[in-house]
């Protein structure tokens, strides 16, 4: 019997609005989008920020047995959330079919989602109006409490706090559970326990942290988000397996993006920060979370020959020092096969040895990891990793 896998995939993690900053390249500057490919081939797409233009044009049919579905699921419709559907190719093609789910805005009222489709297309904000898109769409109304299975994954909304209201959703798959909670801030009561049953148990919680703690106690109270705090106190208390911190703040460079995920991790064991490109398999051997970082480096690679003294932190939280030797290497970043596994996004400080005009010297490099690969070298991973200062 094959284990059951789903593959989760962040495609836009930025909140609020897209960054082109270079100090935010590393993590990503596209807004929400989130794809989780059930073992059964059902696609789910979870908000279509500008993160779903780049779906759409990797775009592939969902693969998987039978009949393949893609359902959309949109979690409210602030600009960030809403702002890839004209620019997802696949809805130009009458071949394709979606089905959407979304809440009945006060707002908007009957057929929210549709009218907003209508809106955004409207001439002048769009150049074609929307009888180009010629995929076949469904439109279904949820709301918080619904529950309802597609094919064999169990979905369930549930309401969170937000200006204007927003849905947080959780699906259950064969491989494990996702419970996807953007755009919410804690402090109601109510709506504190909806977030909880939302993310009961989840295998992997994805959670609003644009501010941090001291924002969202102060200058940011009452704007609709979260921290890495709350998600972590949130995890802790349903008992989830691990946190996603996620709708990074536009304003938070990658620096400060990784200092977040560190004081995160001092306080929960499993975190990852949401990085676009990043992928997670869910219900793989050993029932562990991996998680895959994609290739980042676009320089020009040159084959080299340094050595090197790597420090850093092991999978397991241990502190560990090895030689090695870079042997491809980039203005941008360097494959270094090492015996020992760092955790993924986490700093590696690298010490190299290059030839200078008298002798040997040595280069400290700030190293940090994207991806970790077998290495042909036996016993060794190939840890891929960008130099950030
Ligand atoms: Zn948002
Ligand atoms: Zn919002």
């Amino acid at each position: 019997m094959t284990v059951p896998v789903a593959r989760l995939s962040f495609w836009g993690v930025r909140g609020s609005t897209p960054t082109v900053d270079p100090a935010t390249w590393r993590y990503g500057g596209n807004t929400p989008c989130v794809e989780l490919i059930a073992p059964d081939g059902t696609q789910f797409i979870l908000d279509c920020g500008t993160g779903l233009r780049m779906l759409g044009s990797r775009w592939a049919a969902p693969n998987g047995g039978g009949t393949p579905e893609t359902h959309i699921f949109v979690t409210h419709y602030h600009w960030d959330h809403i702002q890839g559907i004209p620019f997802f190719s696949p809805l130009y093609a009458d071949k394709n079919e979606f089905h959407f789910y979304s809440f009945r805005s006060k707002f908007l009222g009957r057929d929210s989602l549709k009218q907003v489709f209508e809106t955004q297309m409207a001439l002048p904000y769009f150049p074609v109006d929307l009888s180009a898109m010629n995929a076949k769409r469904k439109f279904q109304e949820v709301e918080g409490g619904d529950s309802f299975p597609i094919r064999e994954n169990k979905i369930t909304a549930r309401w969170l706090n937000h200006p204007q209201g927003c849905l947080g959703f959780r699906i259950e798959t064969p491989a494990g559970t996702v419970a996807y909670a953007t755009d919410n801030e804690p402090g109601d009561a109510k709506l504190d326990e909806s977030l909880q049953e939302l993310a009961a148990g989840a295998d992997i919680l994805i959670n609003d942290a644009q501010f941090t703690p001291e924002q969202l106690a102060t200058t940011r109270r009452g704007w609709g988000h979260s921290s890495w705090l709350e998600g972590v106190r949130l995890a802790r208390a349903v008992d989830a397996k691990t946190l996603v911190l996620f709708h990074h703040d536009p304003d938070s460079t990658d620096r400060m993006v990784d200092s977040i995920l560190r004081q995160a991790r001092e306080e929960f064991d499993s975190v990852f920060a949401a990085s676009e490109g990043m992928t997670i398999t869910l219900g793989a051997a050993g029932d562990r979370v991996q998680a895959h970082m994609p290739v980042t480096r676009t320089a020009l690679r040159r084959e080299a020959q340094f050595r090197a003294r790597v420090c850093g932190v092991t999978e397991g939280g241990k502190q560990f020092e090895e030689e090695t030797v870079v042997r491809d290497l980039s203005l941008q970043g360097a494959l270094i096969s090492l015996q020992n596994m760092p955790r993924l996004q986490s700093e590696l400080q690298v010490t190299m040895e290059t030839p200078g005009p008298n002798g040997l010297q040595s280069m400290e490099l700030r190293g940090y990891v994207v991806r970790i690969d077998s290495s042909t070298e036996k016993g060794h991973s190939a840890v891929g990793v960008v130099f950030t200062d």
